[in-house]
């Protein structure tokens, strides 16, 4: 009898932005998707044994720096050592604000010597789509001033979401309603402004009882369900 299809996650990073005691968060899926780009991802991508050149889709949430200040360094790889074709899926301004974090980060020579050869794709603002095979939706997600985009993405016969930040409101239901796997943001005990409580956390996953949740985007301790940096599940 064939085995059931599992997913592979590796947990890069599982910290909160100023986490003193875990890394910013990313998670590589099946050795192909990433799901945001919190630092640092390439010693982090080896130690899990995922093959940074294999990455075919970036998911991006939102824009704040512990979700995506590890892809600069990412995307030299991407043009200089492992040039095969890469998508970007994220919000509307995902082009403007990626472009503007390259330039930033490398200055002039990111237009002289690095843009032409990243052979980027950016996807945004698209509530559904396909991509890499992979059939996902968007969600939009309460946290600060912009929001989150959480993502159902269908891989093989699973369905997984994953929030990235967010409040522990309505839409965060609708985001893991039915899934699979959730992997879904904790950040802490008691008042968490913007973010998701573990008391609250605890309570989304008891109503939903069919679906296996993973927590990351922890600040400080530990909590029953979450993961930890350089942790790979398979699920
Ligand atoms: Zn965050
Ligand atoms: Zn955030």
């Amino acid at each position: 009898m064939d085995r059931p299809y599992r997913l592979r996650l590796a947990f890069l990073g599982t910290g909160a932005a100023f986490s003193p005691e875990r890394y910013n968060g990313a998670v590589v899926v099946d050795g192909r998707l990433l799901l945001d780009g919190g630092a640092p991802l390439l010693p982090h991508m080896h130690r899990c044994g995922v093959d940074p050149g294999a990455i075919e889709v970036v998911f991006l949430t939102h824009f704040h720096g512990d979700h995506t200040l590890g892809l600069p360094p990412f995307v030299l790889y991407r043009v200089f050592v492992d040039p095969r074709p890469i998508t970007f899926v994220g919000p509307a301004g995902l082009a403007a604000r990626l472009e503007a974090l390259w330039e930033v980060s490398w200055g002039q020579d990111w237009g002289l010597a690095m843009k032409d050869r990243f052979r980027v794709t950016y996807v945004e603002g698209q509530l559904s789509g396909m991509v890499a095979s992979c059939k996902y939706e968007a969600i939009k997600l309460d946290h600060g001033t912009s929001g989150s985009s959480g993502y159902r993405i269908k891989v093989g016969s699973k369905t997984l979401a994953y929030s990235g930040d967010t409040e522990a409101t309505a839409p965060l239901d609708q985001l893991v309603e039915g899934t699979d796997v959730a992997i879904v943001e904790a950040t802490g005990p008691g008042d968490v402004f913007s973010h998701m409580s573990w008391e609250a956390a605890s309570d989304l996953k008891a109503r939903h009882p069919k679906t296996r949740f993973l927590f990351n985007h922890l600040y400080s301790g530990t909590v029953d369900g979450a993961v930890s940096d350089l942790e790979v599940v398979e699920v």
